[in-house]
């Protein structure tokens, strides 16, 4: 086998562990989501997940190789970063809870795009183009997967910002007697000095 070709095969064994182990955390990381969005954010990653095993099933046929996992030891270790951010989330506010899950998914997302971009690179040096087309797709995915975290964690975070302001208002001195003044929210610039 080329160097080249052993050094994908060794890729692609790795994401399928990878892979496999993250078909049985995503219901985990769906169960514990408060947010609806987040929730269908894990669930609609699981299926895509679902197909990312599959792809990778179909990459090793191609290269005409046994489909063998290797245990990925990196994903091991942020499925159980991500396990413990569930238990973690039980005491936690609902708000902070989904957003030190997507944390841990992000984490696990960034993995995966390095993984997806270090084979499809092997693959394309190759010359095998029908896998680099694959890696492709699930590359894409990965990233998609990522942006959407991102994009549900903003409301959250402005939410956590309003939330933690509130915490700020002293009712001694805002006065809480009907046809007083409300309260003016406390300068953004208070935020950066507290933590
Ligand atoms: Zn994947
Ligand atoms: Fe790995
Ligand atoms: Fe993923």
């Amino acid at each position: 086998m080329s160097q080249i070709k052993e050094l994908l095969v060794d890729q692609i064994k790795d994401l399928l562990h990878a892979e496999t182990q993250l078909t049985g955390a995503l219901p985990k990381m769906a169960d514990a989501a408060n947010h609806p969005k987040l929730k269908e954010a894990f669930a609609k990653h699981l299926l895509q997940t679902e197909g990312h095993v599959e792809r990778l099933k179909r990459i090793f046929q191609l290269l005409g190789e046994k489909a063998e996992p290797k245990p990925c030891k990196a994903m091991m270790g942020l499925v159980a970063e991500g396990e413990e951010t569930i238990e973690e989330g039980e005491d936690k506010e609902s708000l902070s809870a989904d957003l030190s899950l997507v944390a841990a998914a992000q984490r696990v997302e960034h993995y995966e795009i390095s993984a997806y971009g270090t084979a499809r690179n092997l693959a394309r040096q190759l010359g095998a183009m029908e896998c680099a087309r694959l890696l492709t797709q699930t590359l894409g995915e990965e990233e998609a997967a990522d942006f959407l975290l991102t994009a549900i964690s903003q409301p959250l975070l402005q939410q956590a910002s309003l939330d933690d302001l509130g915490a700020d208002v002293d009712l001694e001195t805002v006065g809480v007697s009907a046809g007083e003044k409300k309260p003016t929210p406390a300068p953004r610039k208070k935020m950066a000095n507290r933590n």
